[in-house]
């Protein structure tokens, strides 16, 4: 684009500048792997869920977190994260064209995080019945046919009856996904001649686990989310 400065193409650019997400919107950005399906199969997850994969999104994802001091709040699990930007952002001068989710109150958001959030807990019920059907012997056509058209509540029945799991107790990790906030820490970063601790104030990503991110009483523990 450089070279387009100055140029007859300058006006091209105002294109691009119309899609601003406008206040009082709140930007939400999506990003989801391509194709993990396959990438989770050519490196052999554990399946349902790979514990080291999760982990391994959810450090990239504490990463992005402490780089960016605008967004506040992220929610991920599988292979999609959220990444929730303050209200005030001027990132990439709010540009809507990078898969953005515009949101127009905190009401909104809060329905967009119930969303996904539900889209995983029905996930991960499917795929844990899934693969445990499967693990014991059943086709993928058979374990389709069981699954096929069935509701959380038989869901649950089936890994009680037949498996012995009851699933409330399956890791918080892999039912509710995982949630993300910015605290300031006090670290050591080094230790004076005398051997006293050195520290300073540093913004770190934090992770918290909860069964209803769209709720009340995570939004009243959260008052930051509301910047
Ligand atoms: P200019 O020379 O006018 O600054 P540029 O080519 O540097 O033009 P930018 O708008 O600065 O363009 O964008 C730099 C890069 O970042 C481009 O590759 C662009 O596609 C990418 N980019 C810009 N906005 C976003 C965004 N909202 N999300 C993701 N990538 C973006
Ligand atoms: P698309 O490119 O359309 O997003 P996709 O193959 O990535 O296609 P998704 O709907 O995003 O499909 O689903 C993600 C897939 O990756 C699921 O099949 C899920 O089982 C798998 N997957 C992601 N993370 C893990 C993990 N930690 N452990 C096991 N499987 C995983
Ligand atoms: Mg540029
Ligand atoms: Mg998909
Ligand atoms: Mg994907
Ligand atoms: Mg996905």
């Amino acid at each position: 684009l450089r070279d387009m400065a100055n140029s007859k193409y300058e006006y091209v650019k105002s294109f691009e500048l119309e899609d601003e997400v406008m206040l009082p919107n709140l930007m939400v950005v999506r990003i989801d792997g391509r194709d993990f399906s396959r990438f989770s199969q050519v490196h052999e997850f554990e399946k349902p869920n790979d514990e080291t994969a999760l982990n391994l999104m959810n450090s990239c994802s504490a990463a992005v977190l402490e780089e960016f001091p605008d967004i506040i709040f992220a929610y991920g699990y599988s292979d999609e994260y959220s990444f929730v930007f303050k209200k005030t952002s001027r990132f990439y001068q709010r540009r809507a064209s990078s898969k953005v989710v515009s949101c127009a109150s905190a009401e909104v958001l809060q329905a967009y995080l119930a969303w996904r959030q539900q889209d995983c807990h029905a996930n991960n019920q499917y795929d844990t019945c899934f693969w445990m059907l499967v693990k014991s012997g059943k086709s993928v056509s058979e374990t389709q046919e069981i699954l096929k058209d069935t509701q959380k509540q038989q869901k649950n029945e089936l890994l009680f009856q037949k498996f012995g799991i009851n699933y409330k107790t399956l890791p918080e990790l892999f039912r509710q996904g995982s949630c993300l906030f910015k605290k300031k820490v006090e670290e050591t970063v080094k230790h004076d001649e005398n051997g006293n601790p050195v520290k300073r104030l540093r913004r770190k990503a934090v992770f918290v686990h909860s069964e209803n991110i769209a709720g009340r009483s995570f939004w009243n523990e959260q008052p930051s989310l509301y910047n």
